[in-house]
Formats: C-alpha cells, structure tokens, sequence
C-alpha cells in the first residue's frame, strides 16, 4: 500500500486518549468503520492481498477482529470462524489462557471449527496488535486443531510493544498500519 493511503487509512482511525485508562491511547475503529469509502478501501486493499493465498478459513478474534474478518471473508467466499471471550461459543471448544497487564483472560475456539481438516490454511484477524498476547493465544487454539495458521492479519500495529516480534515465532505476521 502507498504511503499516502496509510495516511488516508490512518487518518480514518481516531486515538482517544486515556480511554479505558489513564496513560493508554485507545485507537477507536470505528469511525474507520463510519467512513464507506476507508472500510471498503481497507477490504479490497486485503482482498488483493490475500485472494491467491489458497486460505480455507478466515478466524476472527472476539470482538474487533470479527469485522474484519467476517468482511473479508465474504468477499472472498472463505468460510468465518470466531475465536471467542470464554462462555459464548455453545458447542465443545477448547480454550487457551493468555496473560494481561492485570490478571489473565481466556480465548476459545469450537473444536469442530475447522471439519477436522487436517492442516486447513488460516488466515488469523484482528484489529490491533499490542503486546501480542492474544493473537498468540489464538495461533495456539488454531495448531491444536492442527490447523494451519499461515499469517495473522492486523489493521493496525502498536510496533514499540514488540508483539509482532513475539507472536512471528509462531506465524507470519502482516500489519497494514504502523503506529
Ligand atoms: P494484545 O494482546 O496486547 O496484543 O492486545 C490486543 C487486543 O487488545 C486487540 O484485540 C485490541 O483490539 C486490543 N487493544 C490493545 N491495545 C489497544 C489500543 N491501544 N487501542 C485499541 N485496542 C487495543
């Protein structure tokens, strides 16, 4: 992507400071989300990106990460499955625990998400990427289904917290933006 379509995209993300908490700068998609030409933009830039891939599965994660995905596997006639904040999925999951800044959180995926296609290729969404704990969390849910989890896929990635750097131990990693 161009540099001035990062700006464009960028522009379209508002930062809100202090929000949930003090000292943090919340980068709120939504009004990227608002704006039909920046999310459709966004779309057809993953679109081009992606459609020779030879993905089986887009996964989304709870909650951001399914926009994304979900669009994006529409367009490219991929099967979605959401990777979920604990109690929420009704069938038999699996669940990965992963750490915070503050305590733990759980992530869970239905353990019949993937048919049980052995290696099925899957590309991993979400919005943001920051310490990297949940998209790891998440790659661990899709290798024990002993799927493939060929790229995690961010809109945006806070570099300075070296969560791509964690998380490329264990897939590609792809960001559209850089803050
Ligand atoms: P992490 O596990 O630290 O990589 O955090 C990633 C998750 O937390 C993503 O699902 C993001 O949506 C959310 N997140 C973390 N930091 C921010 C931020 N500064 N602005 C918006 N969302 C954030």
């Amino acid at each position: 992507m161009m540099k001035q379509d990062k700006k464009y995209l960028l522009d379209s993300i508002r930062a809100i400071e202090n929000f949930p908490k003090e000292g943090i700068v919340f980068r709120d998609i939504t009004t990227l989300l608002n704006n039909k030409e920046a999310f459709s933009f966004l779309i057809d830039h993953l679109v081009e990106k992606y459609k020779n891939s030879n993905i089986d599965y887009i996964a989304g994660i709870e909650s951001r990460g399914f926009i994304f995905g979900s669009a994006l596997s529409a367009k490219l006639k991929l099967p979605f499955v959401p990777i979920r904040k604990p109690g929420k999925l009704p069938g038999k999951c699996l669940q990965e625990m992963y750490s915070l800044e503050y305590g733990q959180d759980v992530l869970e995926i239905h353990v019949d998400a993937f048919n049980n296609t052995k290696n099925a290729r899957i590309l991993l969404m979400d919005d943001l990427i920051a310490t990297g704990g949940t998209a790891i969390a998440a790659v661990k849910l899709i290798q024990r289904l002993e799927a493939n989890c060929i790229e995690a896929c961010f809109l945006l990635n806070l570099k300075d917290l070296d969560g791509d750097k964690q998380l490329s131990q264990l897939t590609s990693v792809y960001s559209v933006l850089e803050v």
